[in-house]
């Protein structure tokens, strides 16, 4: 078998990095990956990828991999067997649920694992353990777009596809750096302002590569993004430019909807945005005389005390002006990491069953009750956000942490660590021994995406296959095993063979994957939800209804939420999002050699203007101290930002880690922490 394992083969696969779900064969010897090789077939890539799909693998060879449960003994991990690993958590988890309750214990599932793994989480929480704490890190960024969709067009999902965004009169993309976070949609962006004279409007504090290419570039103050979204929309109404036969047709609410924006005038955006009125004049034409309209936003919006205020009116705006169910038209929050829609698609959310069905709606509990033999409770479980307060408190006793560095991913997290320690018992699965895991009781040593079968759904909604092009390194195993032999050790009579079985259970469960089946994932072969029973999928929704009762979308009325901004001695206001060579915290593209020599650690990005103040330039060292931490770092100074704001890439989890800046305010509808309203003051290490 030696010989075998050393021919070379190719497998298709899809990245495990960002939302735009680029497929491609990975060619292999033995565990040497030889290259990534996109095909013309791939359906969101076709033969493009960005630097961290084609050569951000090398952490799947990692020596640091953890190929060994660990169990803490004496303060120290020991390597155990599986068997004393799972006993161990088995043992423990069915204590605390006799002494405290099942909702002592809580579950968090990973963005990174596939759909099927996100359903076994959340199946292991409400049947095996009995509790609906569960939940996953859109909880950290996406969870405020979903809910402005949910309230105003009915499905948590981009409206279209690629395709439409690449034919879109005009493209508006408000907090978001594209071309890093999502680069091979950038290029379709891109080509289609060369190609078709696409339009392209860029909101965003920092003047990104995206920003420099747009036809209009507008820079509002951080955390205004709704006061011109609706002062831009009262304007398109009050001449006459709304879309009235598709509101009328298609939407309730608007009389009480337009009466809402009274206050949103010019006058009073351009105090509270510092957009000129003759900027939202022209923000307003271009929406007029585009054909069509797509708006793409990402975590500058969503990460704000009114983060899903912002979402709801990005999806008013296009209501109003008729830019929902057609091609080239459309909202389209962009999903950060690769399966972070399918893993709230699956159920890993405290108040949702998989497919978006409520816990509290009687209908679909019985269902999941019926086929799991079980009692969900009706009510909501906690949240990612809402766990750590409840540890804080006493009343969460255990964690069962899936492929999350939350320990440095979530906000404030001197606090967050500060919880780990007063748990009476934490499991961390993952690939690494992450900052995270190193507070755990117990590690299960997961495998990659490349050592496994699975599904995973990108940010168009489409359901992509990957095949094993790996055997798993030691002793680790993919995710579903082990989530299946905890379930098995805590009692349950699991015994899915392979990731299909898992799927076809859901799909069976669940009217909007109802048609998914391997079969029809063959290959480069997709599909995008819902997907009906005899495999009829929705690559552009809302073309003749919205999933609501009587088929009409809604106007959804919102108001601005203040964002705390900066005061007194916190002076400078800190920005923070993605590098492209680099995927957050860092644990798998640090592993790259090439990736970390060109880019080993973050900085701090200051303006010209400030550096000239504060007697600083390119290369000093400063440190930035917030209420809830400090960090340090090396200074880059660039016009990229302005004035008093600064930005810091999120890659770093160590000295200049953002997250020990962060404070634990929150979107005021999903608990998502408000990152981008992060006030600092600068101390000067060394100016060089
Ligand atoms: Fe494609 Fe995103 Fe992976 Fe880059 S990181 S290859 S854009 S899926």
């Amino acid at each position: 078998s030696a010989m075998r394992e050393e021919r070379i083969k190719k497998t298709k696969t899809v990245c495990t990095y960002c939302g735009v779900g680029c497929s491609f064969d990975v060619w292999t010897k033995g565990r040497k990956i030889l290259k990534v090789q996109p095909q013309p077939e791939s359906p969101a890539n076709g033969i493009s990828t960005c630097v961290k799909g084609k050569f951000g693998w090398d952490y799947v060879n990692s020596p640091e991999r953890i190929t060994k449960p660990l169990v803490r003994k004496g303060g120290r991990f020991i390597e155990v067997e599986w068997d004393e690993a799972l006993k161990t958590v088995s043992d423990k988890l069915k204590d605390i649920k006799k002494q405290h309750g099942s909702d002592a214990i809580g579950v968090i599932s990973s963005s990174k694992a596939t759909n099927e793994e996100s359903y076994l989480m959340q199946k292991l929480a409400r049947q095996v353990i009995g509790t609906n704490n569960v939940d996953n890190c859109s909880r950290y960024c996406q969870s405020p777009a979903t809910v402005g969709l949910f309230r105003t067009v009915g499905y948590g999902g981009d409206a279209g596809s690629f395709s439409d965004i690449a034919s879109a009169g005009l493209v508006i993309t408000i907090g978001s750096n594209t071309a890093e976070s999502h680069p091979v949609l950038a290029s379709k962006i891109k080509r289609a302002q060369k190609l078709h004279g696409q339009r392209l409007i860029v909101a965003d504090l920092r003047k990104h590569e995206m920003a420099e290419r747009a036809d209009l570039f507008i820079h509002p103050k951080a955390g205004s993004d709704l006061v011109w979204l609706q002062a831009v929309t009262k304007y398109i109404i009050d001449q006459g430019w709304a879309d009235e036969g598709f509101i009328k047709k298609r939407v309730n609410g608007f009389d009480d909807y337009v009466k809402s924006l009274d206050k949103f005038t010019l006058d009073y955006a351009e105090k509270v945005t510092g957009l000129s009125e003759d900027i939202l004049k022209k923000i307003a034409e271009e929406i007029h005389r585009a054909h069509s309209v797509v708006i793409c936003w990402a975590m500058g919006v969503t990460q704000q005390k009114g983060g899903s205020d912002t979402s709801t009116a990005i999806s008013n705006l296009l209501l109003a002006t008729g830019n929902y169910g057609r091609a080239g038209a459309g909202a389209y929050p962009l999903r950060g990491h690769n399966n972070v829609q399918g893993c709230s698609d699956f159920g890993s959310m405290p108040n949702k069953l998989p497919g978006y069905q409520d816990v509290s709606d009687d209908a679909a509990r019985k269902r999941f009750e019926k086929a799991w033999d079980c009692v969900i409770p009706a009510e909501a479980g906690l949240n990612n956000h809402e766990m750590v307060e409840a540890i804080h408190d006493g009343h969460l006793k255990a964690l069962f942490l899936q492929g999350e560095d939350m320990g440095i991913v979530d906000s404030n997290i001197n606090h967050v660590q500060s919880a780990y320690e007063k748990l009476d018992f934490f499991v961390v699965q993952d690939i690494f021994l992450t900052k995270t895991a190193q507070f755990a009781d117990v590690v299960f040593p997961a495998s990659p995406s490349l050592e496994k079968e699975g599904t995973f759904t990108n940010t168009e909604r489409r359901f992509q296959r990957l095949y094993q092009v790996l055997e798993p390194l030691g002793d680790s195993k993919p995710d579903w095993q082990i989530i299946q032999l905890l379930a098995q050790y805590l009692g349950a009579d699991w015994s899915y063979q392979h990731p299909s079985e898992i799927m076809a259970e859901a799909a069976n469960l669940t009217p909007m994957f109802s048609g998914v089946r391997y079969d029809r994932l063959e290959g480069y072969n997709s599909l995008q939800w819902p997907v009906e029973k005899d495999g009829k999928d929705y690559p552009l929704l809302y073309e003749e209804s919205f999933p609501f009762d009587d088929g009409k979308a809604r106007f959804f009325i919102v108001d601005w939420t203040e964002p705390t901004g900066t005061s007194g001695e916190y002076d400078l206001h800190v920005n923070n999002g993605r590098l492209l060579e680099h995927f957050h915290e860092g644990n798998l593209t640090y592993k790259s050699e090439g990736i970390k020599r060109k880019t080993p650690h973050a900085f701090i990005e200051v303006s010209p203007e400030l550096a000239k103040k504060r007697g600083i330039k390119d290369g000093s060292t400063v440190r930035l101290v917030s209420p809830y931490g400090a960090c340090k770092g090396r200074v880059v100074v660039t016009d990229r930002v302005h004035g008093n704001e600064l930005y810091i890439p999120m890659n770093d989890n160590g000295e200049t880690a953002i997250n020990q800046l962060t404070s634990s305010e929150v979107d005021k509808d999903t608990d998502t922490p408000a990152y981008k309203d992060t006030a600092v003051r600068m101390e000067v290490l060394e100016v060089e």
